[in-house]
């Protein structure tokens, strides 16, 4: 079942032209088309579902730079900043806070790599602080379970999913950008190699730039055009109880995580653990995204069953006149895990017991896409003047996407980029570089 997601105003009336046309309103989409339309470009934003219809309404809403590959530093203080500006900018709240994180553990292979990242965290003036066994038994107190230690990640916070794609969206169309659901983009029309329009479900846009912020379905759009953009879903599955007990604003143990609404209620969930589909995009892909599988295979189930032939990682070819596969699947909304939502509440409620009998309030599943190093493409595509990507949020795009949004709103308008964008190009994966996995 869809977890719940702020609803806004669409735009019926489809324009000729734009100077960019985004495709896909989750976070991504959404920030990128607020940072266009607010330098003054005219901007379509067309949406298959509706605005934040898939990750971006399914995640915990952390916005981190604790533990972060050094590639994504950068922009991550980058998008701290947008969304502490976003409130100001748009009138409306997308629920961020700094509310600092919390993390322990009693691991000791799991505090170590916390206090390596240390080094990462001082080049980039990253606020955290580790916790003795005392300070994380007094922050995080669980039954049973003695710290060996724990991370206050200080200047980090947390956003609402379920209202800050939409209200970002609402942003963008304050600058002047038109919001069009249930409208599928199918393809682009090309003129000597160069995009000249996108293919609606709803009619022809006009355009010589397009970005394409489709999340999981990404790869599929650009497949059509000869753009080879390794990407691979794993399926994930959180819940939503009613509002409860105050147990804290963003907490991580190894058994579970806790993130508070504005409600009062909390998102739960287990991290890490996910089912990796067999998909005919994932065989393709397979030997890009083996350094990573590797490294996680110990969190990760195989699985198989109807993404093999449905969704964005199917086979698939059809023609733009015809519906395209993504409006075939307008939400990718796949069954939330029984198994993993007893777990959760098992393992809440024994490490919480003020959490007995708390109430589930929904359940959801979700694809999160991921890169073979799990960072992010934010890159022109080489062969098709005009096209660019940003996708690969890799299971913590949420927090990182307003910066993004950003970036690929500077390489769109060809203006100075707000960061280096060489660690997030697409031909990273195609001209031989060594695939360093970064942190999830
Ligand atoms: C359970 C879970 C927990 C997570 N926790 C965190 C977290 O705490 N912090 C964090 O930073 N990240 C987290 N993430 C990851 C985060 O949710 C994603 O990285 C991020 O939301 C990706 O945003 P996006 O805009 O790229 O993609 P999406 O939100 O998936 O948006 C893509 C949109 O494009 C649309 N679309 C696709 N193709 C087309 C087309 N052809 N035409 C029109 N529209 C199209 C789709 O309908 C969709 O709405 C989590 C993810 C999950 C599932």
């Amino acid at each position: 079942m869809s977890p719940l997601v702020k609803r806004i105003q669409n735009d019926q009336e489809l324009p000729a032209k734009a100077d960019v046309v985004v495709i896909g309103g989750g976070i991504v989409g959404a920030s990128a088309a607020f940072f266009l339309a607010e330098r003054g470009l005219s901007v379509a934003l067309v949406e298959k579902g509706h605005v934040g219809c898939e990750q971006s309404s399914r995640n915990w809403g952390w916005c981190r730079q604790q533990n972060r590959d050094a590639r994504e530093l950068p922009l991550s203080g980058v998008a701290l900043q947008l969304w502490d500006e976003f409130a100001g900018k748009i009138g409306e709240d997308t629920g961020f806070r700094r509310c600092g994180l919390l993390y322990a553990t009693d691991s000791p292979q799991q505090l170590a790599e916390w206090e390596k990242w240390r080094d990462t965290a001082r080049q980039f003036n990253v606020n955290t602080k580790m916790l003795s066994p005392r300070q994380a038994e007094a922050t995080i107190p669980a039954n049973g379970r003695r710290w060996l230690g724990g991370v206050h990640s200080i200047d980090d916070g947390k956003a609402e999913p379920a209202i800050a794609a939409p209200t970002i969206a609402n942003g963008a169309r304050r600058f002047g950008a038109t919001i069009h659901q249930e409208c599928a983009a199918r393809g682009l029309d090309l003129a000597n190699g160069a995009v000249a329009g996108v293919i609606t479900e709803k009619g022809l846009i006009r355009t010589q730039a397009v970005l394409c912020a489709g999340g999981a379905w990404t790869s599929l759009f650009c497949r059509q055009y000869g753009v080879r953009f390794p990407q691979a879903s794993v399926r994930q599955t959180a819940l939503r109880t009613r509002p409860t007990a105050d147990l804290g604003e963003a907490i991580y143990t190894p058994e579970c995580s806790l993130t508070r609404r504005l409600d009062g209620s909390y998102t739960l969930a287990i991290s890490g653990r996910a089912t990796l589909d067999i998909t005919p995009q994932g065989l393709r892909y397979a030997r890009w995204f083996m350094p990573m599988f590797l490294k996680r295979l110990k969190s990760v189930q195989i699985g198989i069953g109807k993404s093999f032939f449905h969704g964005p990682e199917a086979f698939g070819s059809w023609n733009s006149d015809k519906p395209s596969p993504f409006e075939r699947t307008r939400v990718l909304d796949p069954a939330p895990s029984r198994r993993t939502i007893a777990a959760i509440l098992d393992r809440v409620t024994k490490q919480f017991p003020a959490m007995a009998g708390v109430e589930v309030a929904d359940s959801w599943g979700a694809y999160v896409d991921c890169t073979p190093d799990a960072v992010p493409v934010i890159s022109a595509a080489d062969d098709v003047k005009g096209l660019y990507l940003a996708a690969g949020g890799s299971g913590h795009g949420f927090g990182l996407g307003p910066g993004i949004g950003r970036l690929a709103a500077d390489l769109v308008a060809n203006d100075p980029p707000c960061v280096d964008p060489t660690p997030f190009r697409l031909s990273r994966f195609l001209d031989g570089s060594r695939v360093k996995v970064g942190a999830i």
